[in-house]
């Protein structure tokens, strides 16, 4: 029986996946380089570089089972952790994602589609991809890319020079640029023998790169089931065992995939406070080999993540009644920093009205209202639907 879970990564979904695993009773061992990561106070820290083997293989020998919150833990450290301990997700999925190139290259493979690509390691290639792909499209690094950094958009043959003087360095693949409708995740949860389970299609919007709000439901049946499939694929051909999110661009009603992170994932979550179970346990029961739950969601739910520092009325209380509203509030307990994910906000209500009005007073209370075009993002999801 599994008794100890460690995890590569202290940051905060290392936090909510101990907060889900400590009533189900279930201890926690933590490897993360930062002093003061915000998951330290659940459990065991091993303060120590990704690539430490004496460190890793303490964390082997003190673990049932380890799992990650980060994709960029190098898969030689998952790896050698898998000779002392099972490992989940496998490494295999953590080296598939680590590299764009690689990613895209497979969910193309698999007939997952995505926005054409090219790899770029020249300037030569730079021009070749443009030639090839078009304008507008968007220059990345392949790797340790997140948030929307190491990123450049290229609209103009001028913009060629701005965006390999800021990226020439790197390995880079180029890409479609995706005017798409919207942004959306599926996540899903495979167990045991292979069994999945799949939460709503959630609509994402980003500002700067970064997630700014998650809500679900947002889609209809038929782009559910669509979803579903397509990340069954990739679990299914990674023999995967855990919880993984695709992000996904809606065009025209087609679904083109951006990437797929090997981990729970900020837009998933909303589940802890809707009503199902969330993410974070079933990512547990998945690890543990234990059944999962119910991921049925009916309550319409929407996610404001918190950047940088904590709003003024840094408490539930005087959010309720500044918004007149119930809400669930998740502090990371993190040092604040610009841009950085602190914490997040989720609003639940009973119908789509309800979801509509809350929202738009706790957008007006945060401040944000304004900036994220909350109404017509709300009013234009019902369209999405059809
Ligand atoms: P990523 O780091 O690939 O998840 O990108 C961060 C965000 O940048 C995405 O969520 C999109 O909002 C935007 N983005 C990334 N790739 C593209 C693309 N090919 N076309 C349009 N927008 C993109």
């Amino acid at each position: 029986m599994i008794k100890t879970v460690g995890i590569l990564g202290a940051g905060q979904l290392a936090r909510m996946l101990a907060q889900a695993g400590k009533p189900m009773g279930l201890e926690f061992v933590f490897l993360d380089p930062a002093g003061d990561a915000c998951a330290a106070e659940f459990g065991e820290h091993i303060c120590a570089d990704w690539d430490d083997e004496e460190a890793l293989k303490k964390l082997g020998e003190l673990s049932d089972v380890v799992t990650f919150d980060f994709e960029n833990v190098p898969e030689s450290s998952a790896s050698l952790i898998e000779s002392l301990c099972p490992v989940f997700p496998p490494p295999r999925a953590l080296f598939q994602s680590q590299d764009r190139l690689r990613e895209k290259t497979m969910m193309q493979e698999l007939g997952i589609p995505v926005a054409p690509f090219h790899a770029v390691s020249s300037r030569p290639d730079l021009v070749a991809a443009v030639e090839k792909i078009g304008l507008p499209c968007v220059l990345k690094t392949r790797r340790f890319g997140y948030d929307g950094k190491g990123q450049q958009v290229l609209r103009f043959q001028e913009d060629m020079e701005r965006a390999w003087q800021v990226l020439g360095d790197h390995e880079l693949i180029c890409e479609g640029f995706v005017s798409f409708d919207a942004e959306c995740s599926i996540i899903a949860a495979r167990g045991e023998g292979g069994h999945t389970v799949y939460w709503p299609l959630t609509r994402n919007l980003h500002r700067d790169g970064i997630l700014a709000i998650s809500m679900a439901p947002a889609f209809s049946e038929q782009l559910q089931t669509h979803a579903e499939a397509l990340v069954r694929r990739l679990m299914d051909h990674l023999d995967y065992t855990g919880v993984m999110a695709l992000e996904l661009f809606l065009k025209d009603g087609e679904l083109l995939a951006n990437e797929f992170a090997p981990r729970v994932h900020n837009s998933g979550h909303w589940t802890i406070d809707g009503d199902c179970t969330s993410q974070f346990e079933n990512h547990l029961l998945a690890i543990c080999g234990l059944p999962m739950g119910d991921t049925q969601n009916n309550s319409p739910v929407l996610m404001f993540n918190l950047l940088g520092e904590m709003p003024g009325c840094a408490n539930q209380e005087s959010f309720e009644q500044a918004t007149n509203a119930a809400i669930h509030w998740h502090d990371y307990h993190k040092t604040p920093r610009a841009g950085r994910k602190i914490g997040h906000v989720t609003v639940v209500a009973n119908s789509g009205a309800g979801l509509q009005a809350r929202a738009a007073q706790l957008a007006g209370a945060l401040g944000v209202a304004a900036e994220l075009n909350l109404e017509s993002i709300l009013q234009d999801s019902s369209t999405l639907q059809e």
